[in-house]
Formats: structure tokens, C-alpha cells, sequence
């Protein structure tokens, strides 16, 4: 019996050049994979840049989506799904979309009846920002880190619980200061 690849590998090798390119273009880049026939690998800039792209195993193969969102400077509050990949490489090179680009409103699977941020830089700049404004008042319910929203990769909430021992971060790219 013929075993099985891998299909973590196959998308890993989906993923690899848009991760080398990212580095390539000074994005922090992250891979994950979430599940047996799931990977993504996302990049972000200071600024509340970021990019991702998602690698999802289907009956017709793996089905790539791209995301992108730009920094807070240029107005962005939302990620956006970029249809064509062409799109998605010009904005890894330049942070940018073309006016007459559309851009693909996302829903969101997010019930968590919280505030959110769009990208972790985001999420770690507020929780910086609370720290600071409160460094004198002690509280113990005080927000301590950020988290990304397990039903949502395009969320990220702040908590006030420590992290759970057995649970990683699912970031586990390098980290760009705020
Ligand atoms: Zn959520």
C-alpha cells in the first residue's frame, strides 16, 4: 500500500516562495499549520501592515487565499481577500493595492463578544498602550497578552489570563518592535 505525503509538506511547498519573498521584502514572517490539511503563512510590518496566506486541502487540491491589510497610517481597519495572486505579490512589494483593485469584504466567524484588532502588531501595540495608561493602578484583572481568535486567524484579542502552560503562542515568527 502506497502511503500517504504528507499534506502538511505539499502545502508548505505552496507556501515557501510567498514566505521567502515576504522575508525577501522585510515582512516578520509566522507559518502555522493549524490542522492536518491546513497551513498559513503571514507576514507583518511595523506600522499594522500585514499579509497572509492561507492553504486549505479540498476534493480539487489546495486552495490558496490571499489577505492583506495595510497600516494604520494609510487607514486600514480590515483585512481584505485579494482574488488574484498577482495582486497579492504587488502588495508583499509595495504595501499597496491599486485603486481600481477590489477588495473582497471578509466574514468573520468571531463570536467572542470582545474587542478585536485585525493583526497581532495591532493587538500588542493596545496592550502597551493599557499598560502603560494603568502602571500605577495594580489591577490584577489588568490585560497581560494578546491571543489570536480561534475562530478567526484574522483576529486578535487582548485577555487578562495567563497563558495556558500546554498551549503555544501561534505566532511563532520573529517579533517586529511596536
Ligand atoms: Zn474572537
Amino acid at each position: 500500500m502506497d502511503r500517504q505525503p504528507d499534506p502538511r509538506v505539499a502545502a508548505q511547498g505552496k507556501l515557501d516562495d510567498l514566505a521567502e519573498m515576504m522575508t525577501r521584502h522585510g515582512w516578520a514572517v509566522s507559518r502555522q499549520y493549524p490542522g492536518a490539511a491546513e497551513a498559513r503563512v503571514e507576514g507583518e510590518r511595523r506600522g499594522g501592515a500585514a499579509v497572509m496566506a492561507t492553504a486549505r486541502l479540498t476534493d480539487k487540491g489546495w486552495k490558496i487565499r490571499y489577505y492583506v491589510i495595510g497600516s494604520e497610517e494609510d487607514g486600514w481597519t480590515r483585512w481584505a481577500g485579494l482574488k488574484k495572486r498577482s495582486t497579492f505579490l504587488e502588495f508583499i512589494r509595495s504595501s499597496a493595492v491599486d485603486a481600481d483593485t477590489r477588495l473582497q469584504p471578509l466574514h468573520s466567524h468571531c463570536r467572542c463578544a470582545k474587542k478585536h484588532q485585525a493583526t497581532r502588531w495591532r493587538a500588542l501595540r493596545r496592550l502597551a498602550g493599557i499598560q502603560l495608561h494603568r502602571i500605577s493602578a495594580d489591577d490584577l484583572k489588568m490585560e497581560k497578552r494578546v491571543y489570536r481568535c480561534p475562530h478567526d486567524a484574522r483576529r486578535w484579542h487582548l485577555t487578562s489570563k495567563q497563558e495556558h502552560p500546554h498551549r503555544r503562542d501561534t505566532w511563532q515568527g520573529k517579533t517586529v518592535s511596536l
